[in-house]
């Protein structure tokens, strides 16, 4: 038993269904074969009643009919009339109280088949006699001077063989109801696994080839086809973010190449010749330690913008509000930088977004930290402005700083990016703060846009939907 239902579990999903359709099928067949079996049969019998019961009141009232004055000793008399109203495969016998025969008609049928028995009330009793089924109606009959039993006893074999028929005709349907569902169960399994098939096929082909294998799709728009179009989305954002990973690994690793590159020349210069000459040595342990120090921000700042872009810090968010989150920004700010004077124009009062305040200040924080980055010095003039529009919350950091050439516009946004590598270098940048941003503000549902004209200034503008 244990290997048999062994067996039906590790059975090919394509053998269940068909098997289960089968039997399913099979079943509903069966049991509405069986209910028409039983519902003629019970009608047929009820008919072959009706047909006695007519036979015994024609019967009755013969005998008991006044005219007729039947007794014990004439009822024999009565043949002639019950031979007149009988019919084939059917006996008729009047008995006494002792079940004795008295008067017996009959056609196909032997008397020996059925004993006689009085009755003192009515009753139907059905017999096998070999292949023949028999119905048996008994009613007790009185005349003024005779009591006795009337028994009318038919051969109900032609309904028999009826009913037979009917029963073959249901089983040959059957078997062939179950062969049809078997092939219809067959071809429809064959139908749906093909395509989970081609499925099973493509990964295979992925783990082979790679993630630029997909699914054929066909135009039919079931389930399955649902299924393979699901299935290539999914592929498309695994191979595009497996892009990204490889990007960013690459532009991470060719960023923390210079300053390695840098120490490591500092380090053999030391070794050949700089370990006397306590010259050499200051300032190479000087500007070992500048590139050190740029390692980890670029450490600290590739970790950021890896935290930016994974999904975690969606959950739980408490809303921010705008206007508060911008104050602590530009006030923390203006401690570090007493000399920038700032102008402000906060009209988003109590406006909140869907983004939390620590991310929303570190945003302000990265366009606060540009805009005097990229401004001359002794220019240093830096305006924020809040505003609420169309159900959005509009924030602006603009300078009038250095500007950036129309050329370098639309790509501040992308990592590792900046215009003068010279010049940023100077001022320590590693072209990640404008990427950070943009990767925050997107995860919230935001938009951030740069304008800006060289030699002019700088305008950032973001945008949110309010809450
Ligand atoms: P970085 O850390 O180098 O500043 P960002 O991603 O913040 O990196 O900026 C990318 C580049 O865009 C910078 O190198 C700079 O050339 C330019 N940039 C960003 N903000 C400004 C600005 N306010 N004014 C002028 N140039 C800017």
């Amino acid at each position: 038993m244990i290997r048999i239902q062994k067996a039906l579990r590790n059975l090919p999903i394509r053998w269940k269904l068909t098997l289960w359709s089968t039997f399913l099928i099979f079943i509903l067949f069966a049991s509405s074969n069986l209910l028409q079996y039983v519902v003629i049969n019970r009608w047929t019998m009820g008919y072959e009643k009706q047909q006695l019961d007519l036979y015994m009141t024609e019967v009755r009232t013969y005998l008991t009919d006044p005219k007729t004055a039947f007794s014990v000793n004439n009822v024999a008399d009565s043949q002639e009339f019950l031979a007149s109203v009988n019919v084939k495969h059917q006996l008729i016998r009047i008995l006494d109280a002792h079940g004795r025969v008295l008067a017996s008609v009959s056609r196909d049928i032997p008397e020996n088949w059925i004993k006689p028995k009085s009755v003192s009330s009515v009753e139907y009793v059905t017999k096998r006699h070999w292949e023949n089924q028999i119905l048996i109606a008994r009613a007790p009959v009185a005349t003024q001077s005779f009591t006795g039993t009337i028994e009318i006893i038919r051969n109900t074999e032609i309904f028999d063989k009826f009913i037979d028929t009917v029963f073959l005709v249901m089983l040959v349907a059957g078997v062939g109801g179950l062969i049809l569902s078997f092939l219809g169960g067959t071809i429809i399994a064959k139908q749906l696994l093909t395509k989970v098939q081609i499925i099973t096929d493509t990964m295979h082909r992925i783990r082979q080839n790679g993630l630029m294998e997909r699914v054929p799709v066909s135009k039919n728009n079931d389930e399955l086809a649902k299924l393979g179009i699901l299935f290539n989305e999914l592929m498309n954002d695994m191979e595009q973010s497996f892009m990204q990973q490889k990007q960013f690994v690459e532009d991470a690793s060719h960023e923390l190449r210079t300053p390695l590159a840098i120490i490591q020349g500092h380090l053999s210069m030391l070794n050949r010749w700089g370990k006397n000459d306590s010259i050499v040595l200051e300032k190479s342990l000087q500007a070992s330690l500048k590139e050190v120090e740029r390692l980890n921000g670029l450490v600290a700042e590739l970790l950021e913008l890896s935290r930016a872009e994974s999904d975690q810090t969606k959950v739980a968010i408490e809303p921010a509000c705008v206007d508060e989150t911008i104050e602590r920004a530009a006030k923390n700010f203006q401690v570090l930088h007493p000399t920038v004077s700032f102008s402000k124009q906060l009209k988003a009062e109590g406006a909140t977004i869907h983004m939390s305040a620590r991310h929303l200040e570190q945003v302000i924080v990265i366009l606060l930290d540009n805009a005097v980055k990229y401004s001359r010095a002794g220019q240093q003039l830096v305006r924020i402005e809040s505003l609420l529009k169309e159900g959005n919350v509009h924030i602006r950091v603009s300078d009038k700083g250095i500007g950036i050439p129309a050329a370098d516009l639309p790509f501040v946004l992308n990592r590792f990016y900046r215009v003068d590598k010279a010049r940023t270098r100077k001022q320590g940048g590693n072209g990640l703060g404008l990427a950070i941003a943009k990767r925050l503000v997107n995860k919230y549902g935001g938009h951030i846009a740069l304008d800006s004209v060289e030699g002019e200034g700088t305008t950032v503008s973001l945008s949110f939907p309010i809450l």
